[in-house]
């Protein structure tokens, strides 16, 4: 292929979609690969029935970093959400992330001191050198707590007992002596107006986009067509896994249309915490814009409901890879590929799939953000977003 654009970007999900949105500002043009027939990676959505469903499970849009937050809302429009998820334990729920509503409803507790000192009576000190899921989870969450919404979950998760799950999955975790119930704490929330989907193709506004399209197919041929190259996609794929494969946990999908009502579950989210299903969460995702929904449907002549449930299974070669197994020897393997891609000249490796990490959506942003402006220099002022940062 004749060097015919100035940036080719493999992967047309939010980290090639935000660096080529960014090369475009900057005046360049862009070539973008996408190995499926749709845009937004594992953030893709399809409306159905007037509902946006998110294809890979539901995804909540939350940042704070400002440039996030200004690039987000100058290329789509939101629809303000608060996600609380529910738990489900042998037939009675709870509210999450744990806080005084939980432990009021797993102790009957009425102040926070009452809880405090009824979570202090349960925590049990880890034994010496031992640091697994179990043992820091009976300590950092106190073991009603831990076995009610963390055990079975986190079991079914990752296919392993907790005790070969490491303790370092429960650091972002804590419990709450208030009834602030919010999942994510940051100062922005949504989810795009039309979906995913949609706003990633207003990211890739001006660029040439191949869908159905494997850069594999023609690795030379296509690293031809630009001088500067990003790649999103499978670090072990793009080093013909000379380290061996690196391990992914991914997900089935059973979707079920409901007839007569908007609202089947009460709520978006509902995690199902115990051992007797294989499930881990079932989604309704009209709940994150009832009011969208309501008015598409009502103009359709619509009423109708979707719910999707999501259980864990081993990646396999046609499954989409989703949560990086981040045991010892697949933390190993990863920093060979990432020595691997910094020695690779002409080559930006970007997002969860090259630098196999478990990557929020504001985090893939501002790592394609940061590493545009370190290789493109800063957006000219004409840039429709103004200046970031
Ligand atoms: C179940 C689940 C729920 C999540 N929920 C949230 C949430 O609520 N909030 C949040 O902030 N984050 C959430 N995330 C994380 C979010 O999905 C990711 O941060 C984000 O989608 C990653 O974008 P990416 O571009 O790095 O990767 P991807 O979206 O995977 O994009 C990579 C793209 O490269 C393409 N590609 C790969 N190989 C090739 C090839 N050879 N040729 C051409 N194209 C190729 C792929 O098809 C894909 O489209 C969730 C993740 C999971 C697993």
């Amino acid at each position: 292929m004749p060097q015919r654009y100035d940036v080719l970007i493999v992967g047309a999900g939010l980290a090639g979609a935000t660096f080529a949105w960014y090369a475009r500002q900057s005046g360049l043009r862009v070539l973008v690969l996408e190995v499926t027939g749709r845009l937004g990676g594992l953030a893709a959505s399809e409306r159905r029935l007037g509902i946006d469903v998110h294809l890979w499970g539901p995804h909540i849009f939350h940042a704070s970093d400002p440039d996030v937050i200004r690039l987000a809302r100058s290329t789509s429009d939101f629809v303000p959400t608060r996600h609380s998820p529910v738990a489900l334990y042998q037939g009675l729920t709870y509210s999450l992330p744990p806080n005084l509503w939980t432990m009021r409803q797993l102790w009957g507790v009425a102040t926070p001191e009452e809880a405090k000192a009824r979570w202090e009576s349960e925590r049990i000190p880890p034994p010496a050198g031992v640091d697994h899921f179990e043992s820091r989870g009976r300590w950092q969450l106190g073991t009603t707590i831990y076995e009610t919404i963390f055990r079975h979950y986190s079991e079914k998760q990752w296919g392993r007992p907790c005790t070969e799950l490491p303790g370092s999955l429960l650091e972002r975790t804590g419990i709450r002596f208030s009834y602030d119930n919010r999942y994510f704490r940051d100062v922005f929330e949504g989810v795009p107006a039309d979906g995913y989907s949609a706003w990633v193709g207003r990211l890739l506004a001006g660029c040439d986009v191949r869908l159905n399209c494997d850069f594999f197919q023609d690795p030379a041929g296509f690293a031809a067509a630009a001088p500067l190259r990003l790649y999103t996609g499978p670090i072990d794929r793009f080093f013909d896994y000379r380290h061996g494969r690196l391990g992914w946990r991914s997900l089935e999908f059973r979707h079920e249309v409901h007839e007569g009502s908007r609202n089947v579950q009460g709520t978006a989210v509902i995690n199902h915490c115990d051992a007797s299903t294989p499930l881990t969460r079932s989604t309704e995702p009209a709940h994150f814009d009832p009011e969208g929904v309501r008015k598409r449907q009502e103009a359709a002549g619509l009423n109708c409901s979707i719910l999707m449930h999501e259980t864990p299974v081993a990646a396999g070669a046609d499954r989409m890879p989703c949560y990086p197994e981040l045991d010892a020897a697949n933390r190993a393997r990863a920093e060979l590929y990432r020595s691997a891609a910094a020695a690779r000249p002409g080559w930006l490796f970007a997002g969860r799939l090259a630098e196999y990490r478990y990557l929020n959506m504001d985090q893939v942003i501002l790592g394609s953000l940061e590493l545009a402006k370190r290789h493109l220099g800063p957006l000219p002022t004409t840039s429709t977003t103004g200046d970031l940062s």
